[in-house]
C-alpha cells in the first residue's frame, strides 16, 4: 500500500542577502550538524558510489537503521538547492527537500524550505509528523535565525554555540601549551584567539582549520597565523595534515599526517578519475587540535551538498533530451561546464558586458569548441542531447587563495626548521609548480681563507650563513641546502628572492666594527620544479634550478643576475622602486652552459651606491 505523502513548507523573511546566506545554508554538512540531525555513513567506499554521484548511505536514529540511495544534489548558486533520498530500509520510502532563496526588493531574502516525505509503513506514518513536522521545524528555525545574524555581521560560524568535549586534562594542557607558545615568542593576542577557538569552536570548524581563512577573518597577517599554527603543532597544541585534493571536485580524497605518506597518484571515487598529485594545487596543509586537548569527531552529516564543492555554481541532473533553464549569479572570470561521466568540457567567460542568454550543453558527440562570453546574471539553457542521463556541472576555474599549499609551506624557513624530517618518500617525485630559486656564493673565498687563516675565515663564512638565513626567513623563503660557501634557497615569490639578495649583499659588504666585508654573488630564476628527497631533506630539481645555479656564476658580487621571468614579475618592479637609485638594472644577453641553443634575456641588478664606496675602500 502506498501511503500518503506529507508536505511541509516553511518560510522565513531574513535580513541577509542570498549570497551572504548561501555559504551557511548550502553547507548541508554543517546545517545537518547544527540542526542536530544524526551523522551518516557510507557502507564500504566502493559500493557507496553509484552512477552520477548517487550514493548509498545509512544512519542510525533512535536505534532504527535507515538506508537510502541519495540522488545527486542539484543547485544553482545562490538561489536554490535540493536533494531526493530513496530509502531501502527504515520507516520512510522517499524524501525530497528543497530550499529556495529569493532576494527581496528592499534587501534581505525570502527563504522557502520545503520537505516532502512519504512513509514506508505505520511507524513512518507516526514518526514523520513528529520528527519533521515538529522537531526539524523547530531546530531549523533556531539555526536559520542564527545563520541570518552571522551572515548579517559578515561572520564565520566560528562563534556558534558548540558541543565541546575536552580530553581528560585537556583544558589544563591548552593553558600550559599556550603559555609555552608565548614564552617562545609567539604573539600573545594571536595565541589567545587560537586558544579561544579551540576552547569554544565546534567540531565541524576545528576538524579542518585553514590558517589563511582564520587570518582573513581575524583581520591579521596570513603569514603570522600560519607560523603560529606551525609553532603550535610543534608545541603539541595542534596536529597538521596534508589533504590531497581532487582537481575536479576539489574534495579531500585522502590525507596523511606526513609528506612521506603521500603517493604521487590518487583516485577520486566521486569523479572516478586518477589524478597526479602536485604540491601547488592538490596538497593543502590544514590543522586540528591535538587529541590530548580535544578529540574532534570525524563524523559526516551530509556527503554531497553544495558546500562540499563551493567552486561548483550549478549542478543539475538532466535526462536524455532534457533541456532546463537556470539563472545563477556568477562572478567575473572563467568557468567550465562539464558532465560527470562525459569526456571534455566547454569553457565560458563571464563579464558584465557578456551575453544575457546562452545555450549550453552536450549537443552530440563532443562539446562546442567556442568560449561564449556571458553576463554576471545570465539566463542559461542547459541541454542534454545524449542518449543517457548527465550530471551537468558549471564550476569556477580559479582556486581559493585561502589554501596553504604544500609548495607555499615547504618553501618557508619556519616550516623547514620546525619539521626538518618532513620529506617525501625516497624515490617519489612531486611537481611543485613555480618556485623562485636563489643561489648565492661568496666571491674569492679561497683568497679569504689564505688572507686571514682557516679559523677566522670559517667563522666569517658561518656568520654569513646566519645573516642569509635570517633575511631568507623574514622574506618567507627557506634555505634548501648549502654547498661549500654556496646557498640554495627557494621562495614562493620572485620579489622576496630579489629583496633577500640585495639586502644580504648590502649587510655583508658593509659590516660593523672593522669586520672584513664579504661579497656575495647571487642569481635568481623562477620556473616549475619537482620536489624530491635528497639526504633526508626536501630538495628541488628541474631546469629552473639548473638555470638559477648558472646565473650565480655571472654575478660579480656587487650585483644580482636575474632572469627575464623574474625581472618582469609585477612585484619585482616594486622592489626596484624601493631601492630606487641604489640599484641599476641593465639587460644582458647570454647563452648559458648546458642550454646552448637557447638565448636568455638576463638582467644585471647592480648596487650602484655600494659599488662606488666599495671601490674606494677595497681595491680588487
Ligand atoms: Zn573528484
Amino acid at each position: 500500500m502506498r501511503l500518503r505523502e506529507f508536505h511541509y513548507c516553511w518560510e522565513w523573511y531574513l535580513q541577509s542577502s542570498p549570497q551572504a546566506l548561501w555559504p551557511l545554508l548550502a553547507d548541508t554538512n554543517r546545517f545537518n550538524y547544527d540542526t542536530g540531525l544524526p551523522s551518516v555513513e557510507q557502507p564500504g567506499a566502493d559500493a557507496a558510489v553509484l552512477s552520477n554521484a548517487r550514493r548509498r548511505l545509512r544512519l542510525l536514529q533512535l536505534g532504527i537503521a535507515v538506508e537510502w540511495i541519495e540522488e545527486p544534489f542539484e543547485w544553482m548558486q545562490p538561489y536554490r538547492f535540493g536533494v531526493v533520498r530513496r530509502y531501502q530500509r527504515g520507516p520512510v520510502a522517499e524524501m525530497r527537500a528543497q530550499a529556495e532563496l529569493t532576494p527581496q526588493a528592499e534587501g534581505g531574502t525570502h527563504l522557502r524550505y520545503q520537505v516532502w516525505v512519504r512513509p514506508q509503513n505505520i511507524l513512518g506514518l507516526i514518526a514523520i509528523p513528529l520528527q519533521v513536522g515538529v522537531l526539524s521545524r523547530r531546530s531549523f528555525n533556531v539555526t536559520i535565525q542564527q545563520y541570518d545574524q552571522l551572515a548579517l555581521a559578515g561572520k564565520l560560524p566560528l562563534e556558534l554555540p558548540a558541543r565541546v568535549h575536552f580530553a581528560p586534562g585537556g583544558r589544563q594542557r591548552l593553558v600550559q601549551f599556550c603559555e609555552t607558545l608565548v614564552a617562545q615568542g609567539a604573539d600573545h593576542d594571536l595565541v589567545t584567539r587560537l586558544a579561544t577557538l579551540i576552547e569554544r569552536g565546534d567540531d565541524n570548524t576545528l576538524a579542518r582549520l585553514r590558517p589563511y581563512a582564520l587570518a582573513d577573518y581575524w583581520g591579521v597577517s596570513r603569514s603570522a597565523v600560519l607560523e603560529l599554527c606551525l609553532l603550535a603543532t610543534r608545541a603539541g597544541l595542534l596536529d597538521f595534515r596534508w589533504d590531497l585534493l581532487c582537481p575536479l571536485c576539489r574534495g579531500s580524497q585522502a590525507h596523511s599526517s606526513t609528506l612521506s605518506d603521500i603517493e604521487a597518484h590518487v583516485h577520486c571515487d566521486h569523479c572516478n578519475i586518477d589524478f597526479e598529485v602536485n604540491f601547488d594545487r592538490s596538497v593543502e596543509l590544514t590543522f586540528r587540535p591535538n587529541p590530548s586537548i580535544r578529540s574532534i569527531s570525524e563524523q559526516e552529516f551530509c556527503i554531497g551538498g553544495p558546500g562540499i564543492t563551493p567552486h561548483i555554481v550549478i549542478q543539475q541532473l538532466l535526462q536524455p533530451g532534457e533541456r532546463r533553464t537556470v539563472m545563477p549569479m556568477l562572478e567575473e572570470g572563467r568557468y567550465r561546464l562539464r558532465a560527470l561521466n562525459w569526456r571534455g568540457h566547454q569553457l565560458l567567460s563571464v563579464s558584465a558586458a557578456g551575453q544575457p542568454e546562452a545555450s549550453l550543453g552536450i549537443f552530440g558527440i563532443g562539446w562546442p569548441a567556442d568560449e561564449p562570453d556571458v553576463a554576471l546574471s545570465p539566463q542559461l539553457t542547459l541541454e542534454n542531447k545524449t542518449d543517457r542521463e548527465q550530471l551537468l556541472i558549471l564550476e569556477r576555474m580559479s582556486w581559493s587563495d585561502q589554501a596553504v599549499t604544500a609548495t607555499e609551506v615547504t618553501t618557508r624557513q619556519a616550516f623547514r626548521d620546525l619539521f626538518a624530517n618532513e620529506a617525501l618518500r625516497p624515490g617519489e617525485r612531486i611537481s611543485v609548480g613555480n618556485l623562485t630559486i636563489l643561489f648565492t656564493d661568496l666571491r674569492e673565498s679561497t683568497r679569504l681563507y689564505r688572507d686571514i687563516g682557516d679559523a677566522s675565515a670559517f667563522g666569517l663564512v658561518m656568520n654569513h650563513f646566519d645573516v642569509l638565513r635570517e633575511i631568507i626567513a623574514a622574506e618567507e623563503g627557506a634555505i634548501v641546502k648549502t654547498i661549500g660557501d654556496a646557498v640554495m634557497a627557494v621562495f614562493h615569490r620572485p620579489a622576496s628572492a630579489l629583496r633577500t639578495a640585495l639586502k644580504a649583499q648590502q649587510i655583508l659588504s658593509l659590516p660593523e666594527n672593522g669586520i672584513r666585508p664579504l661579497y656575495l654573488k647571487a642569481g635568481i630564476h623562477s620556473g616549475p620544479c619537482i620536489a624530491v628527497t635528497l639526504n633526508d631533506r626536501l630538495d628541488y630539481f628541474g631546469s629552473a634550478v639548473n638555470i638559477a645555479a648558472r646565473l650565480v656564476g655571472m654575478s660579480t658580487g656587487d650585483d644580482v643576475i636575474i632572469s627575464a621571468r623574474v625581472y618582469h614579475d609585477p612585484e619585482v618592479a616594486e622592489v626596484l622602486a624601493e631601492w630606487g637609485e641604489q640599484v641599476h638594472a641593465a639587460a644582458v644577453a647570454a647563452t648559458l652552459k648546458g642550454f646552448d641553443t637557447e638565448r636568455f634575456e638576463l638582467w644585471r641588478m647592480t648596487r650602484v651606491a655600494l659599488a662606488t664606496s666599495e671601490g674606494q675602500r677595497h681595491q680588487r
